[in-house]
């Protein structure tokens, strides 16, 4: 069969390869100039420091078959995210674990005894909390909300915590042990020549072509058996009903003679700092020496029509919109939705792979079993 898959990111190199391996002639285009989608990487001309184009980038799963898949491909250094965060006037470690809460309060808490503390600063008229605020008065109390989520939240979502789902919150720990690693996966760690090599090497396959530079145009569809799309859903049907809300990222570069701030990412929990946080880019990679440093200031707001999408805010207006858009692309043939933008979700990269596999598995499975292709690689509902 004839495929083309829009989009170079993860996604669509992973399905176009798998489809390949199978015998098929895959065509990738991409709007952008480079492959590897938001998780492309390139080195800094001047510093020589290995940047993350689109926001920083930490490879973590619990998935063997995945991480089999990407160390195949390219080598991985064992690497632990380590977050701070700067609040009222100190320092911190996140995700909230012993050090955090010892400090925080000026105690020496062992584990039991800071569990028991936590507990009394709890808000427990709360049972089920219904939101992000009253999930972290809940669990963490008012204090540590009010000096590490409240404000750096406002400004990542541009929305109260109150308007947010509980589940946000939930992606991170509270640790009553002296554990600082911000991912709990089994598996964690950093491409050594970045992640534009990954994705370089999984194209590199006979049967795969790409055009860069290209945006889709639907007359395209017409050369092509069938279309994977790892587009914006909503971009597909050229906006008709509306926009589905993303927020997107502004980064403001900037250079340091050494080492600017001692770690790889520093959090800012005050309302009154206008960014959520600066990256040091060379912290990502502490195999390498750097004299020089480049970071990035990073500042959240809602995207507008030229903006790129990086967070679907998912809130009840989107989800309204994100049902009638799934119905237009539940009713439209010889394309199939995939990744973090054709299905509107979060996805981590590992998720991202896992569903790549997945979809290019089961569309080998309908071609053989004579059935339609799925119109999703997962239902985004
Ligand atoms: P994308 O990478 O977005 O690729 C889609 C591609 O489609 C893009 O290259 C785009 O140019 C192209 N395209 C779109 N429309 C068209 C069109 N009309 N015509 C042609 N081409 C088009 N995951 C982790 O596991 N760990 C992390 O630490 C991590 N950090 C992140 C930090 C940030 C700030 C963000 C936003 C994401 C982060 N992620 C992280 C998630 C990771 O970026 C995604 O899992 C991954 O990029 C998804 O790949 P994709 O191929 O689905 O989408
Ligand atoms: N968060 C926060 N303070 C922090 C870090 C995270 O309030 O210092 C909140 C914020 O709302 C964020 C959520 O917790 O969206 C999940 O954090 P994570 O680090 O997973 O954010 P992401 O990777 O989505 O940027």
């Amino acid at each position: 069969m004839k495929i083309l898959l829009v989009g170079a990111g993860l996604s669509g190199a992973v399905i176009g390869r798998e489809l390949a391996l199978a015998g098929h002639q895959c065509h990738i285009v991409d709007s952008r100039a480079h492959i590897g989608g938001n998780c492309y990487t390139e080195r800094d001309a001047d510093s020589g420091v290995m940047i993350h184009v689109y926001g920083p980038h930490i490879f973590h799963t619990d998935d063997q078959q995945v991480w089999d898949y990407v160390t195949g491909f390219t080598e991985f250094v064992p690497f632990q995210n380590r977050v701070k965060t700067t609040s009222q006037g100190a320092v911190h470690s996140l995700p909230i674990n012993l050090l955090t809460i010892n400090q925080f309060f000026g105690k020496t808490l062992r584990p039991d005894e800071a569990r028991e503390f936590l507990l009394e600063k709890a808000d427990t008229a709360i049972e089920t909390p219904r939101n992000f605020e009253e999930q972290a008065l809940r669990f963490v109390g008012r204090e540590l909300y009010e000096a590490f989520f409240k404000g750096y939240t406002e400004k990542q979502w541009g929305c109260s915590p109150r308007d947010l789902p509980a589940s946000i919150l939930k992606r991170l720990p509270v640790r009553f042990n002296y554990d600082d690693n911000y991912f709990f996966h089994r598996f964690q760690g950093m491409p050594r020549h970045g992640y534009t090599a990954l994705v370089e090497a999984i194209l590199d396959r006979p049967g795969v072509s790409v055009s860069l530079r290209t945006p889709y145009r639907p007359v395209m569809a017409a050369d092509y058996d069938h279309v994977f799309w790892s587009g914006p859903l909503d971009g597909f049907f050229g906006y008709s009903l509306g926009r589905l809300g993303y927020r997107t990222l502004d980064f403001q570069r900037f250079e340091h003679d050494g080492d600017y701030q001692g770690c790889a990412v520093m959090n800012y929990g005050d309302r009154e700092v206008p960014y959520t946080r600066i990256t040091e880019h060379k912290h990502f990679a502490p195999w390498e020496e750097h004299r020089k440093s480049v970071c990035y200031r990073e500042f959240s707001r809602a995207a507008g029509p030229d903006d790129i999408p990086y967070y679907p805010i998912r809130l009840v207006d989107e989800m309204t919109l994100l049902e009638s858009y799934v119905r237009l692309a539940e009713a439209t043939p010889g394309v199939t939705f995939v990744g973090r933008l054709g299905t509107y979700r979060y996805l981590d990269m590992d998720i991202t792979i896992r569903e790549a596999l997945d979809t290019a598995a089961d569309f080998l499975g309908r071609l053989a079993a004579g059935r339609e292709p799925a119109r999703f690689s997962r239902p985004p509902i």
